[in-house]
């Protein structure tokens, strides 16, 4: 299948990334968002994150002006419905991403392929709620899309094979590496990933160490180019315990049971780096730790 035009809906830090990189490798973008805010933020961030690419000699002026120059953004989701490629990346929600879906199919061309960034949330089972279960698979990008090299493509149950060969293509297209998982609670980085992460909290919450000296312990000590606390904050503390719900439902395990401090942090709208304070406090100059 030819993908030319690709729909994004959701316009936060993943949605702005995605946009950037198909952009870059030549496909017309529809980024969609509820929010009009989100939806200039992105393409003020998108701008600036070519332009740290043009001064690492990564890009030049003129590549940046074509790019922005496929790049159209909506508040209405019909809009995007006659793209070749959906990619949903709004809040990892259930609830908002069938809602999504749900809305989007009355606008669909028959051969549009569906797809999520989901961290965690079953593909066979959002896929399940459309007409084309075949055609819709799980398309994983990094933080932050324009650096990191690995999208995982996890298929559905459905998914069939030409669709798995046009997302596999796709990703080629955009420079990066594809790893293949199956369709399990959070896949394969975040099935790892995530538990780190709330063993973190949880250390931090026995008292066992500070922020400072958790995140230093695993930079020095097990050589991580991020704590895992700052990491944390990257990622985005609601997306990090929504997450640790999804293996914690999914696989039946207490093991997955979420830090209560992780709780609190997302109940006080601590959400991280996108909020200015989580695990550390960003609104000053320098990072300052909360615990
Ligand atoms: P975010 O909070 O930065 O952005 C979410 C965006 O979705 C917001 O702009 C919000 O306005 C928008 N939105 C909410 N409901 C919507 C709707 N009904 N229609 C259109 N837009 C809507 O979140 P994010 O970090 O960009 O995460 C988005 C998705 O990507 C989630 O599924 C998340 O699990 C996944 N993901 C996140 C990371 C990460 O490191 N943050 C990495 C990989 C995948």
């Amino acid at each position: 299948m030819t993908i030319e035009t690709v729909g994004i809906v959701g316009a936060g830090q993943m949605g702005n990334g995605i946009a950037h990189v198909f952009a870059l490798a030549g496909y017309q973008v529809l980024l969609n968002d509820i929010s009009q805010d989100s939806l200039d933020k992105a393409l003020v961030i998108i701008g600036k994150n070519m332009d740290r690419q043009i001064s690492r000699g990564k890009l030049t002026e003129a590549d940046k002006a074509e790019a922005l120059g496929r790049i159209k953004t909506t508040l209405s989701l019909p809009d995007i419905g006659p793209t070749d490629l959906i990619i949903e990346a709004a809040t990892e929600r259930e609830t908002v991403k069938t809602a999504i879906f749900d809305s989007l199919l009355p606008y669909l061309k028959p051969d549009t392929i569906l797809s999520s960034n989901t961290s965690s949330i079953s593909i066979t089972r959002l896929a399940s709620r459309t007409d084309r279960p075949e055609r819709f698979m799980g398309v994983h990008f990094m933080n932050p899309v324009p650096v990191m090299q690995l999208v995982e493509l996890i298929r559905g149950i459905a998914t069939d094979d030409a669709t798995y060969q046009t997302m596999l293509a796709i990703v080629e297209r955009l420079g990066k590496t594809a790893a293949s998982a199956e369709d399990f609670p959070a896949f394969i980085v975040n099935r790892i990933l995530v538990p780190m992460i709330n063993e973190a909290v949880y250390v931090l919450y026995e008292g066992v160490g500070s922020v400072q000296s958790i995140d230093l312990a695993m930079k020095l000590g097990a050589n991580h180019p991020m704590g895992p606390l700052e990491l944390a904050d990257f990622i985005g503390l609601d997306t990090c315990l929504a997450i640790m719900n999804v293996l914690h439902d999914g696989l039946a395990d207490t093991k997955y049971r979420p830090c209560p401090l992780l709780t609190k942090y997302v109940e006080a709208g601590w959400l991280g780096r996108k909020t200015g304070r989580g695990f550390y406090d960003y609104r000053g100059e320098k990072p300052v730790p909360t615990r």
